[in-house]
């Protein structure tokens, strides 16, 4: 059973002028394809066939197998992040903004927080927002394919602030990539049901 690449959540031009149609003819048609090729051609026939991402991604991790951790991680990754977004902005509420509130004080500090640490990854990687073993929430950034996960956190939310992300619709503008996100694709819907799931 091999992987397929998952269709985006919504239509490739619904998030402009965010993030163009033409930013997910490349990152999504494009990068998030190779991944899932490069995997299938890699665990096809070996004991990873049959495992779901993250289980390949933690067990290729712990293993230093890059090749598909990298390329397991990175299908798993991907997906999380177009769910990440959505054309239909809603401020947290309910036990999610509670728990923004109890954690980071106000969503504007949580803001600092997440666009500080997509900002200041340096090199490929992605910022999350993450619920800790303790139920409390935390912001972390991880370098190129790495995952939660690996650290025993539970994703919540991420931005991808690989070059591949923005630099079509942004250029060098990271740090302006990230406030976007925050402020009009975040899908705080979908950090709510991480949260409650
Ligand atoms: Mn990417």
């Amino acid at each position: 059973m091999s992987f397929t690449l998952p269709d985006l959540p919504y239509a490739k031009d619904a998030l402009a002028p965010h993030m163009s149609a033409q930013t997910f003819d490349f990152h999504h048609g494009k990068h998030h394809q190779t991944y899932v090729t490069n995997l299938n051609n890699l665990i096809e026939g070996t004991d990873y066939a049959g495992k779901d991402l993250v289980e390949i991604s933690k067990e290729a991790f712990a293993k230093k197998d890059m090749g598909v951790f990298n390329n397991a991680a990175q299908v798993w990754n991907h997906t999380f992040f177009w769910n990440s977004m959505t054309p239909n902005y809603a401020a947290p509420s309910g036990d999610l903004a509670a728990a923004i509130d109890k954690s980071f004080g106000s969503l504007e500090e949580l803001k600092t927080k997440f666009t500080g640490a997509g900002a200041t990854r340096f090199g490929s990687g992605w910022a999350w927002l993450v619920q800790k073993a303790d139920g409390g929430l935390d912001v972390v950034s991880t370098a190129n394919a790495e995952l939660p996960q690996l650290e025993g956190l539970k994703p919540l939310l991420t931005c991808d602030v690989w070059e591949h992300a923005y630099y079509l619709d942004y250029q060098n503008a990271r740090p302006k990539f990230l406030e976007v996100f925050f402020d009009n694709l975040a899908n705080w819907d979908f950090a709510a049901q991480n949260l409650a799931g």
